[in-house]
């Protein structure tokens, strides 16, 4: 037996987004020419979803509390925002569909608590003052990870700790690090590290052993050493955390 918790990387069935607004795209026979499309869902505080379209290229994004919704409630919101940047009505089954669906018990508490959660750790952008953690990530991400790990949300602490530097929050899928590494005087690296870190955690989630959580294995403290600049860069951290 195989459970999804052992697997390396998180398994997610999520039904494919882009796929859907092609789909109600050719179904409403827009003639505006769209070069390219992409839609993602995207964790807004609450019950949010947006699409714009520049230059042929259309971009949504779909409030991540619709990550498991079916595809007839999808199908049903991307016909709403499609007509809504098309300039078209769109029709009353799929305003319904969508209506019907916003309004299931299960669905508002999650509405609600997305935004409790979210108003509450409301981060600092990825793009600091000195290095950005988008870039960083992504970098890492082709580096040594063949681009397998997915797409996280990213961001600086409000607070520059110093205690805590980096942090993986899986229930959110965030890595969050400290501000007070978003200085000149931290060398690129180093917040490389921390991100690097953060994403094995994603890469190894974390293991049950007996009754005790093991949330760095072995193989993630091995992984953690292919690091190029590993050694230094732990004893630079050892001086910013005394
Ligand atoms: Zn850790």
């Amino acid at each position: 037996m195989i459970q999804a918790e052992q697997l390396a990387l998180p398994l997610r069935l999520e039904t494919d987004l882009p796929e859907v607004f092609r789909r109600v795209l050719s179904r409403l026979r827009i003639r505006t020419p769209v070069a390219s499309l992409s839609a993602q869902f995207h964790p807004f505080a609450g019950l949010r979803s947006t699409i714009a379209l520049r230059n042929d290229v259309l971009k949504a994004q779909v409030s991540d509390v619709l990550a498991e919704a079916s595809p007839l409630v999808l199908e049903a919101l991307a016909e709403i925002l499609l007509c809504k940047i098309f300039h078209r009505r769109p029709s009353r089954e799929a305003r319904e569909c969508y209506l019907a669906f916003t309004f299931r018990p299960e669905i508002r508490r999650r509405i609600d608590e997305a935004r409790r959660e979210r108003s509450r750790k409301r981060l600092l952008p990825p793009r600091g003052r000195h290095h950005d953690l988008e870039e960083i990530f992504h970098g890492l991400n082709q580096r040594f990870f063949h681009g397998q790990i997915p797409t996280s949300r990213l961001g600086w602490s409000r607070h520059k700790s110093r205690r805590i530097l980096g942090h993986y929050d899986s229930g959110h899928g965030t890595i969050i690090v400290s501000r007070k590494l978003d200085s000149p005087e931290v060398p690129r690296y180093l917040v490389e590290y921390i991100v690097y870190h953060e994403m094995l955690h994603i890469r190894f989630p974390v293991e049950r052993s007996g009754h005790r959580r093991v949330v760095h294995s072995r193989e993630f403290r091995e992984a953690e050493k292919k690091f190029p600049e590993y050694e230094s860069a732990c004893r630079k951290l050892k001086h910013l955390g005394g």
